[in-house]
């Protein structure tokens, strides 16, 4: 939206990030359907940062060649979803039904026609309708360190693969430069749009060490940073910091008072500390396969969002198109299921049925916990990858998501957090399995026995699915 900008130059930016392999229909229907989303958003009462003005006050990040993301404040998704639970809200055709887990999809004759789920007091219960959009978010939770809500465990590409739509760019998980990575706290972000404003990332003699590894410095894109701390933390066998010392404090604290209030809750002070930061999981490029309407492989099943993957990110996506892709591809995926077939008689949903839950939670039956689980992805699956590390971590996760997929068919367990494991175990095998897959490096993954990107081979996406 901004005076100087273009979609052909949004584009350009999504696909040199996406490292080649950037579906380029789906970026051109992100950058051109873009701001219509956004003005909508707007006239339904978004409020986004304006300077003083009132012109829209657009912040630069990594790889963006300008000034372009709107934000509210540092806290700009809770903004957008604000507004869009507001509108829900009064729609008649809309029933919610707030703390329920989906536990699965109910496929009849090769189509999606529902799902089941426990609700808050513990009972099963199951939903039918003629069609069903995933939206569940990302699976950073499969990793030690990550950024991610305690809530993003890839439930949505676990319940998908387990009813056979295709999974697609799995191998592709972002991994945030700049998490707070205080021992004990959880790593909160530290936003990119700290350096956009002026942060400088510099090692413990002070250096300030980005221009050494990348000709774009502290602003290239995700991947390249991520990689420059963990190699330059390794040179000096100490941990690498964010700094703000640049910039005044005032501007600082007002510009992010979120990301102030995270550093003090840890005893830091944003805008004069120096900040140990270190890559974190952020964001899964990956997901369940959906073409330009959100529709996946299997008739009656949706999918958008971060659990989603239209091609748009290609191997590493551009800072901030998460939200847009959201807003895009969610609009688009809705009125595709508006237009969806009426088939066999299904109403467009059917009020929820429910039983009890048996009670069991088969607990001993998955082979490693939670926390081991978190600590291998990290370990095997993690910045730097390479076969013997992928390889050892398929021996632990093959036999943890048969069973899993076993526990699955059964579906009568009440035990939310084994439904939780099995949701991480079964996507950490997925991620293992295409990073295994890969013989190169390209944008977010990176194989230290295959160091460089190789066109002739791979460039093209790998697709997944049961058979
Ligand atoms: C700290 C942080 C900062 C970020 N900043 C930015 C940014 O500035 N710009 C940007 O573009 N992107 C940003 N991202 C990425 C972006 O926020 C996400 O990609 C985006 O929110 C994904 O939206 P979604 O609607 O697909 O999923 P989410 O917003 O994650 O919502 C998924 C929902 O599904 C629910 N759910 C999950 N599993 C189940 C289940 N089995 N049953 C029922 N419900 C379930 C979850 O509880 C959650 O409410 C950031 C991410 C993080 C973690």
């Amino acid at each position: 939206v901004g005076p100087n900008d273009s979609p052909e130059r949004h584009a350009a930016d999504t696909v040199a990030a996406g490292d080649g392999l950037c579906d380029e229909p789906a970026v051109s229907v992100l950058v051109d359907d873009g701001p219509r989303y956004v003005r909508e958003l707007i006239e339904w009462g978004a409020r986004f940062d304006r300077d003083p003005e009132g012109r829209l006050d657009l912040a630069i990040e990594g790889a963006h060649s300008v000034r372009r993301v709107l934000h509210a404040r540092d806290a700009t998704g809770r903004e957008i979803g604000r507004v869009l639970a507001g509108r829900i809200v009064g729609v008649e055709s809309v029933t919610v039904i707030d703390h329920a887990l989906a536990v699965g999809l109910i496929v009849e004759d090769g189509r999606v026609v529902g799902s089941t789920f426990v609700g808050q007091d513990g009972r099963f219960a199951e939903v039918r309708a003629r069609a069903t959009l995933l939206a569940t978010g990302g699976a950073g939770q499969i990793f030690r360190e990550t950024t991610n809500p305690d809530v993003a465990t890839g439930d949505g590409v676990a319940l998908a693969w387990m009813a056979g739509a295709q999974v697609v760019d799995l191998e592709f998980v972002q991994f945030h430069p700049t998490a707070l990575a205080v021992p004990g706290a959880p790593r909160y972000l530290l936003s990119e749009a700290l350096r956009g404003e002026g942060a400088r990332l510099i090692n413990r003699d002070g250096e300030a060490f980005m221009a050494r590894y990348d000709p774009m410095a502290d602003l290239a894109p995700r991947d390249r940073v991520a990689r420059a701390i963990v190699l330059e933390s390794e040179r000096t066998g100490a941990p690498v910091y964010l700094t703000l010392q640049g910039l005044s404090p005032e501007v600082v604290r007002a510009r992010f008072p979120a990301i102030t209030e995270l550093c003090a809750r840890v005893g830091l002070d944003l805008a004069t500390d120096r900040l140990p930061v270190g890559p974190a999981a952020h964001y899964l490029m990956g997901g369940v396969a959906t073409d330009l309407d959100g529709r996946t492989s299997v008739p009656g099943l949706y999918a958008a969002g971060e659990v989603a993957c239209t091609g748009v990110h290609g191997a590493n996506r551009l800072a901030s198109n998460s939200l847009l892709e959201g807003l895009v591809f969610g609009g688009r995926a809705g009125l595709a299921m508006r237009e969806s077939e009426p088939t066999g008689g299904l109403p467009d949903a059917a009020p929820a049925r429910s039983r009890s839950a048996s009670g069991r939670s088969n607990r001993a039956a998955l082979p490693l916990t939670e926390e081991a689980l978190r600590d291998l992805a990290w370990r095997n699956l993690g910045v730097f990858r390479d076969d013997a590390l992928l390889s050892a971590a398929l021996e632990v996760l093959d036999p943890a998501a048969e069973v899993a997929a076993g526990m699955a068919r059964d579906a009568s367990l009440s035990d939310p957090s084994m439904w939780r494991l099995m949701s991480l175990v079964t996507v950490a095998q997925l991620v293992a399995r295409a990073a295994l897959r890969r013989e190169e490096s390209r944008g977010a993954h990176s194989r230290t026995d295959f160091p460089l990107r190789d066109d002739l081979h791979w460039k093209r996406r790998l697709f997944d699915a049961q058979t």
